[in-house]
């Protein structure tokens, strides 16, 4: 399936939403998951074709000349008007999907495949915690719109500096915590765990999301199973992206490095406090 570029805008100093529609969406079936997601193809440049594409057409080209698949959540999909909000993260000028959403004008065509997800947050959790970076923003801010009214929400969301922080809305009760990169280049990997461990421990169950960079979601993990703020089968968490790899190198060492943190002893760690620091 394919689609055409609507219209385009910057969210942020990193995201940019991307508004697609057209007759190619006629197809497009969207699921009840939050974090429901789409696998867009970007063309490498000169690519000798365009979309829409046939699979056989591209099959047998060099691996430079096929299209890079990378996922993409569905921030939001409008059925009266069949349009799909994507919000991508633009991280200078390297990545095929970045550097596309960047450029995007009304018109251009993306191809795409989906949708499929695993997470909506269950109505009868106590509270929720979503954890996570640009990438997940907005699986993360899907999700806050998801939960009861007056139910507890807690954001805790990376981003570059003030200026990538974007507005959030819930019909719960919101606390965000936005935890900036900026000036923090040694210790990246734990910004997010840290946050997350200086947070009050809630009570009840607690149904948590954490996506985003690799090594900073098994941090956070490590906190919210280590300290047992959170229980194994209330916690998606998954590796969105990877800092030094792009997303071809990612998907060749993911599955093992997948088996790795699942199997990692997970025993305490940094203590949750009794008083909350907000970031
Ligand atoms: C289920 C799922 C849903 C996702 N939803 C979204 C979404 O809604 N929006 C979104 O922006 N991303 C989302 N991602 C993450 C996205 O697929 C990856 O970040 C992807 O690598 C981006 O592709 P690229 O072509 O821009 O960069 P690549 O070509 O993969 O990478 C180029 C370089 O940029 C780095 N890089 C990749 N992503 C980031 C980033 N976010 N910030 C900083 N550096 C980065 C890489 O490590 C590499 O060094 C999702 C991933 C999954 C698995």
């Amino acid at each position: 399936m394919y689609a055409e570029v609507i219209s385009t805008r910057r969210l942020s100093s990193h995201l940019v939403r991307v508004v697609l529609g057209g007759a190619g969406l006629d197809e497009f079936e969207p699921s009840t998951d939050t974090d429901q997601y789409v696998n867009c193809f970007f063309l490498p440049e000169g690519a000798p074709y365009a979309v829409p594409f046939d699979d056989d057409e591209v099959r047998d080209l060099s691996r430079d000349q096929r299209p890079f698949p990378r996922r993409i959540t569905v921030r939001a999909w409008d059925g009266d008007r069949r349009e799909l909000t994507l919000d991508i993260a633009s991280h200078g000028d390297v990545g095929y999907a970045g550097r596309w959403a960047a450029r995007a004008r009304p018109g251009d065509r993306l191809q795409l495949r989906g949708p499929a997800g695993g997470y909506r947050p269950p109505a009868d959790a106590d509270s929720y915690l979503f954890v996570g970076d640009e990438s997940a923003l907005p699986a993360i801010a899907a999700c806050a719109e998801a939960v009861p009214p007056g139910r507890p929400v807690v954001v805790v969301a990376e981003v570059e500096d003030g200026a990538g922080e974007i507005p959030l809305s819930s019909p719960g009760a919101l606390e965000v915590h936005w935890v900036h990169r900026a000036g923090r280049a040694g210790d990246l990997d734990g910004l997010l765990a840290a946050a997350v461990a200086s947070l009050p421990r809630p009570d009840g169950v607690v149904s948590a999301f954490v996506h985003g960079e690799a090594e900073a979601t098994r941090a956070v993990r490590r906190v919210l199973l280590g300290d047992r703020v959170v229980d194994e089968d209330q916690l998606s968490c998954s590796p969105y992206w990877r800092r030094g790899y792009d997303d071809e190198a990612w998907r060749t060492v993911k599955a093992a490095w997948t088996r790795e943190v699942a199997a990692e002893p997970v025993g305490p760690t940094l203590s949750l406090t009794n008083e909350g620091t907000s970031s």
